[in-house]
């Protein structure tokens, strides 16, 4: 799309997918983001949208959350559920919702049920799973779900075979309002959490700090060990001199270990698990004017 001086505008915004389990949510993630992306393995989640993908095209960006509760037919959300998984719902984009190629079930409706709090959000209906049965079955489906409700779009496809998916793609870029690229072009799932790790990092840094070392810090996750019920990282901050390494340590260390707590409370709520979070702080001179160390920060 282009403004009137000609110039293109960027487009993102938030995509959820509900859907019974083995409808082939994931199948379709796959199938749409491209093979290179490797999904992040679902934790036990309540509370938080997880970003579970993101596909950037050249002028728009589309960011992929796993909305609790919304996958569950609203009789079996608590009240308290239901009610998180609207807030959770009302900065959505689009909701896709995948069905199986069969008339609505109890649990579909269920889920219906929990569409109807946003008749503001565009829905798609996707019908999934063509590839296992004769074109002229998929009518009647049709008509069965457009009359429980009333779908933006309504788009059969196989997530399997790559069916449909370009389409389904096409309508949802025709959703996304003006916007920023939230991340980089490259970044892939499963580095993602990585990178949210260290941006949180940093920006508790910069806090703590209050900006006494801005910009001057670069943060690298150096090692991820995800254990029965605890992910134990370790990060290295990255700044240009010693005294900016002084001022991040602080008197006793007290200062990074505020950073340690800040930042650890933050990574916690995000991956949903508990966190054992240790952090270094290195002196990398000039790291910023070198460019094979910015490489090796992912910031090149
Ligand atoms: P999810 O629980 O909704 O994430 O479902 P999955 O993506 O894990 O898929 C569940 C099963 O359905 C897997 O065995 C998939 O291979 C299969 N599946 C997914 N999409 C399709 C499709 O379009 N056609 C067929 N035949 N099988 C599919
Ligand atoms: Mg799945």
């Amino acid at each position: 799309m282009k403004d009137e001086n000609g110039q293109g505008l960027f487009h993102s915004g938030y995509v959820t997918i509900a859907g019974k389990p083995n409808v082939g949510k994931s199948t379709f993630l796959n199938s749409i983001l491209g093979e290179k992306v490797s999904i992040v393995t679902s934790k036990p989640q309540t509370t938080r949208n997880r970003i579970i993908g993101i596909k950037t095209l050249k002028d728009s960006q589309i960011i992929f959350i796993d909305t609790p509760g919304i996958h569950k037919p609203r009789h079996a959300l608590g009240a308290l559920m239901v009610k998180r998984a609207k807030e959770a719902l009302r900065d959505v984009d689009v909701i896709l919702f995948m069905v199986e190629p069969s008339a609505p079930s109890y649990d579909d409706i269920g889920i219906v049920k929990l569409l109807k709090g946003f008749p503001l959000t565009p829905v798609f209906l996707l019908i999934n799973k063509t590839d296992t049965v004769k074109k002229p079955m998929i009518l009647p489906v049709i008509e069965e779900y457009k009359e429980i409700y009333p779908f933006k779009e309504i788009i059969p496809v196989s997530a399997l075979k790559g069916d449909g998916i370009d389409i389904v793609l096409e309508r949802i870029l025709e959703h996304l309002p003006l916007g920023p690229k939230y991340y980089p072009d490259d970044l892939v799932t499963d580095q993602l959490e990585r990178f949210m790790v260290s941006e949180i990092i940093r920006e508790k840094v910069m806090e703590e700090t209050e900006e006494e070392v801005p910009h001057a810090c670069a943060v690298e996750v150096i090692d991820w060990s995800e254990e029965k019920d605890i992910i134990s990282i370790s990060a290295n901050i990255y700044v240009e001199k010693n005294s900016q390494k002084g001022i991040i340590i602080g008197k006793a260390g007290l200062r990074l270990k505020a950073v340690g707590t800040s930042a650890r409370a933050d990574i916690e709520r995000m991956l949903n698990t508990k966190v054992y979070l240790r952090l270094w702080v290195k002196v990398k001179p000039h790291w910023r004017k070198n460019e094979t160390a910015l490489a090796e920060l992912g910031l090149k």
